[in-house]
């Protein structure tokens, strides 16, 4: 398992105020969470489109979210539960994969990943941030369910 998973619900979504504009410090800003919701709606959206006719019941859907898509996994996580009412996905949980993010470093011709500073510059030599690996993933990668042939007997 390359990620960590992390289980609904767990824990509160963290309230953030904004860090002046120098101060990574706190973390990115993190704008209300209307944004997880219609992201939560595409994603059920989604699911249902690609769950065959033959699921009698979804256990959980797997996202990966690479920590510079702009998504808090909590959040999602949230609003996943509410998105969920009254479709084929109601009850099952979503898995949220975090993806750090990673760049090349021209400089020092080596992968580096994005530290809790948020800061976008190489932590050996200084450089501007390359091109991105990886970070931007928001990817729903898999739908557990169950069949009538998996039902007890
Ligand atoms: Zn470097």
């Amino acid at each position: 398992m390359p990620f960590p998973i992390r289980r609904w619900p767990t824990r509160k979504v963290p309230a953030r105020r904004p860090p002046s504009e120098h101060d990574t410090s706190a973390g990115p800003y993190y704008a209300p969470r209307v944004h997880e919701l219609s992201i939560a709606h595409s994603l059920v959206e989604l699911a249902q489109q690609h769950l065959p006719p033959e699921a009698t019941r979804v256990v959980a859907v797997d996202v990966r979210i690479g920590a510079l898509a702009g998504v808090v996994g909590d959040a999602l996580e949230f609003c996943y539960a509410i998105a969920t009412e009254g479709t084929r996905l109601q009850g099952s949980i979503l898995r949220v994969h975090d993806v750090p993010g990673a760049w090349h470093c021209v400089v020092c011709d080596a992968e580096r990943t994005l530290d809790a500073t948020f800061v976008l510059r190489c932590q050996v030599c200084g450089a501007p941030a390359g091109d991105l690996l990886a970070g931007r993933e928001l990817e729903l990668t898999s739908i557990e369910y169950d069949t009538a042939e998996d039902a007890p007997r």
